[in-house]
């Protein structure tokens, strides 16, 4: 299943990235939907939310708290964010490799789509 995130992991593909060790990396969105939007991925190859196991549990709280710590250095964790996880199809996921977005910088608006 590697997508081009994984070759971002490895260093094979350019990317900003802003932070990396041996569990996640976390990089600028090509595309951004706003001013701040940060990418955090895990190394490990997991395609979706759907392929999560037991043993991943440590790495997704992982996600999470780099999140926050990322959050904090971009400078919007008191401004506040939008944490999101796509899954499938419907869900809007493009790229076949779990992340996490991080997007901040202005007001997100409405959650959804109705
Ligand atoms: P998804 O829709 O799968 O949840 O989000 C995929 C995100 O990855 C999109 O926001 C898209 O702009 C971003 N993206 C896709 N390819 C690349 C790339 O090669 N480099 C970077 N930095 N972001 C990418």
């Amino acid at each position: 299943m590697s997508t081009i995130f994984s070759k971002i992991i490895r260093g094979e593909a350019d990317a900003d990235i802003v932070y990396q060790d041996d569990r996640v990396t976390c990089f600028r969105d090509i595309n951004p939907a706003a001013p701040v939007h940060i990418l955090i991925v895990p190394n490990k190859e997991i395609a979706t939310v759907n392929d999560l196991s037991d043993e991943d549990q440590v790495l997704v709280g992982y996600m999470f708290l780099t999140a926050k710590r990322l959050a904090r250095e971009e400078g919007i964790h008191e401004s506040g964010y939008r944490l999101i996880i796509n899954c499938n199809r419907d869900g809007g996921q493009v790229v076949d490799h779990l992340h996490l977005h991080l997007m901040g910088g202005r007001p997100m608006g409405p959650m959804v789509v109705r």
